[in-house]
């Protein structure tokens, strides 16, 4: 017999991810009834995922249910705020206990790793599609935003973008399998929310975003929002060993700029808070990277060892015809 929604609800999801003192009614009733700390902001960011849009069909259940949470702890993450508590709207073909029991471990082990409570859930029949909100805490009137920079400030990004793109092209073939393949798989699969870095960089950071669209589409995001323009500099984007082995300098550098689903932060810090940032959130032991600078000029630059670079969106398109 099918498992009726309330099975699916108890077995799965209750009491997935961390356990909460302030969730005073979670899963399993009408509605969460949640206390909030009296001296925060709340932070609320929602996604959906659906399946052959957002991941192709038949990946692993384990990496959507991790996905569907990164991807929103990623925004809160490049708020600057602490996640606290989740919700979950599943819309699912069929309820296959194995594919449930996979997807819900997924989810709550990244749930755990950051104290999250899954505090309601809902279910539907239909195309395989995954709505998360979460909610978390920032101290009130500090949370980041996209247009805090200024002309001057200084851009940098977090880990090695280019990754998960290239990740991705490996998951649907339009990448020859290599050496590396598995390592940049995993990037796109699992990836990691910066969510001890965007609360490190709450006073050190003028503005910031999450890379979710592509770097430099991110970059230019923040720095319209700001008002600016932003330069970057194609030599000093950090490209992970994997992803230059796995296609080369030049379209690392591509899929660094436009590939998209990295999930890192890109921010920018007024030149005299540089070396605060230095100081208190070092570079080496963070993980990130100066890649441009803001600018009074508006839109988008990248500068190449010979001057600007063409940039244009068919980069997208690039294993295509490989
Ligand atoms: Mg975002």
């Amino acid at each position: 017999m099918p498992l009726s929604e309330f099975e699916l609800i108890e077995r799965y999801f209750r009491g997935c991810g961390s356990r909460r003192e302030d969730v005073i009614i979670g899963v399993g009733d009408d509605a969460a009834v949640l206390r909030c700390p009296a001296d925060a902001q709340l932070a609320a960011a929602v996604d959906t995922l659906v399946e052959g849009v957002h991941f192709p069909r038949d990946s692993p259940a384990q990496s959507i249910g991790h996905r569907a949470l990164a991807v929103n702890l990623s925004d809160l993450a490049a708020m600057g705020a602490r996640p606290s508590w989740a919700l979950l709207a599943l819309t699912l073909a069929e309820a296959e206990e194995r594919w449930l029991a996979e997807f819900a471990a997924g989810l709550g082990a990244l749930a755990r790793a950051h104290g999250v409570a899954l505090v309601g859930g809902d279910t539907t029949r239909g195309p395989l599609s995954v709505t998360i909100t979460v909610l978390g805490h920032v101290p009130p009137g500090r949370a980041l935003r996209r247009g805090g920079g200024a002309p001057g400030d200084a851009v940098f990004v977090s880990g090695t973008p280019g990754d998960a793109a290239a990740g991705l092209a490996l998951e649907q073939g339009r990448l020859p399998a290599c050496e590396q393949a598995e390592r940049l798989r995993r990037r796109f699969l699992f990836p990691t929310p910066r969510l001890a870095l965007g609360e490190r960089l709450r006073e050190l950071a003028s503005a910031c975003i999450d890379v979710s669209d592509g770097l430099l589409s991110d970059a230019s995001k923040l720095a319209r929002a700001s008002g600016c323009g932003v330069e970057l500099m194609a030599a000093a984007l950090p490209l992970s060993a994997p992803l230059l082995g796995a296609v080369g300098t030049s379209r690392a550098r591509e899929l660094a700029l436009l590939g998209g689903d990295d999930y890192e932060l890109c921010f920018t810090v007024r030149p005299n808070a540089l070396e605060r940032l230095t100081s208190e959130v070092p570079a080496a032991e963070w993980g990130y990277t100066r890649i441009g600078t803001l600018q009074e000029q508006p839109g988008a630059r990248v500068l190449g060892e010979h001057g600007p670079l063409e940039i244009s969106s068919s980069g997208y398109d690039h294993f295509a015809g490989a």
